[in-house]
């Protein structure tokens, strides 16, 4: 058997590590993970009591229209249900953008450090990649635009960017998309839009009127802590949405997902409640950073990509040892780096502890 060759150049995602497989390795009976960005405050009860509610539907397959959500999601956002796409994880719709608009004599625009998928799914599509260096974590969105050329079909921009954890802003946001040509879509990825306090960070669904080249992405894995069920939209012209229909799965998202994100959306008070524990998780980190001198980016989510000044790799087996999962920025294209998602108060209390031993630890050598 012989795969497409580009298929061989993309190397399988490396997740964070599970819990489970870290606490057999290491014999540890106690083990945090703050790898992922997931949520640790959990999710709404109510989507917890509306996926109960579904059990007795599982024979049926689910509405590969997601219906009801949609009208809901629709309402919510205030554009038309003809401007939502649903996927298994925003992971999967922008596959369907790479299938959609992507293959060999065209290309891609993204910023690099970014969200490894976007590269990924291009590459298997067939476009050649055009990655253009973040300045000071943030994407050059001037460079950007000077890379785009005849053959580009798709630009990425990550809004929080991950890694980073920082953002474009409206004004920088508003002289790209004038610059840029209405053939190119661009995507809006804000799978940390729910965590962002800035307020020079861009609405952009008011965007998509003078801009139908727009797609957004959102999620309901971070804030809304859905991430096992795997579901995501995306927001854009009733046009992009029908073009990805032609790629879409008949019945890409499940039941539970539909129901459960529902019943999330319909519980904005649990959003703002968590926004505001992991502003406060991320202070208790940063002051810390701070008094130890350690240099950081400024986060608009519930990461934060910090430089330990340290062998990565290193640093990671050490913190592994102790029970905590993080990412090591060698996987992210920042040596030196952890990205570690903010916990609660008591788990962040952990890393911190971790973090000051180890600190300390190689100072004394
Ligand atoms: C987590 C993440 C996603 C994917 O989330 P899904 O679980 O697939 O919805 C997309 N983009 C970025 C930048 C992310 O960090």
């Amino acid at each position: 058997m012989q795969p497409k060759e580009r298929v061989l150049g993309v190397p399988p995602y490396k997740p964070g590590k599970p819990i489970d497989e870290v606490k057999r390795e290491l014999g540890l009976t106690e083990v945090i993970k703050l790898a992922s960005n997931e949520n640790p405050f959990g999710y709404s009860p109510r989507a917890r009591a509306a996926i109960l509610n579904e059990l007795e539907t599982l024979p049926l397959y689910p509405d590969g229209g997601s219906m009801t959500l949609r009208w809901d999601l629709a309402d919510f956002l205030k554009v038309s249900p003809e401007q939502l796409i649903f996927g298994n994880g925003s992971d999967e719709i922008l596959q369907m953008i790479c299938r959609t608009y992507l293959g060999e004599g065209t290309n891609t625009v993204m910023a690099t450090p970014t969200f490894s998928q976007y590269r990924s799914n291009a590459i298997i599509d067939g476009a050649e990649l055009i990655e253009v260096p973040l300045v000071d974590g943030v994407h050059d969105l001037k460079a950007m635009a000077d890379a785009v050329n005849e053959n580009t079909r798709v630009v990425w921009i990550c809004n929080p960017n991950n890694p980073s954890g920082t953002i474009v802003s409206e004004a920088d946001l508003l002289t790209f998309l004038e610059r840029v040509s209405k053939d190119v879509l661009v995507v809006l990825d804000e799978a940390y839009y729910e965590y962002v306090v800035a307020p020079e960070y861009p609405q952009t669904i008011p965007l998509l009127e003078k801009y139908p080249n727009l797609i957004i992405l959102r999620t309901f894995s971070k804030i809304y802590g859905l991430a096992a069920l795997r579901i995501g939209y995306g927001v854009a012209s009733v046009e992009v949405i029908s073009h990805l229909n032609h790629v879409r799965e008949p019945f890409n998202t499940s039941t539970l997902a539909q129901a459960a994100a529902r019943a999330a959306l319909a519980d904005q008070d649990f959003i703002s409640d968590c926004r505001e524990r992991n502003r406060q998780g991320l202070k208790q980190l940063t002051d810390k950073f701070d008094e130890w001198g350690l240099k950081y980016y400024p986060s608009q989510t519930n990461f934060i990509l910090v430089d330990l000044q340290r062998d990565s790799d290193e640093v990671f087996q050490q913190l592994l040892r102790q029970g905590i999962i993080v990412r090591s920025g060698n996987a992210l294209g920042f040596p030196g780096f952890q990205r570690i998602t903010i916990g609660s108060p008591e788990q962040n209390e952990k890393i911190l502890s971790a973090l000051s031993g180890i600190l300390t630890g190689a100072l004394q050598k």
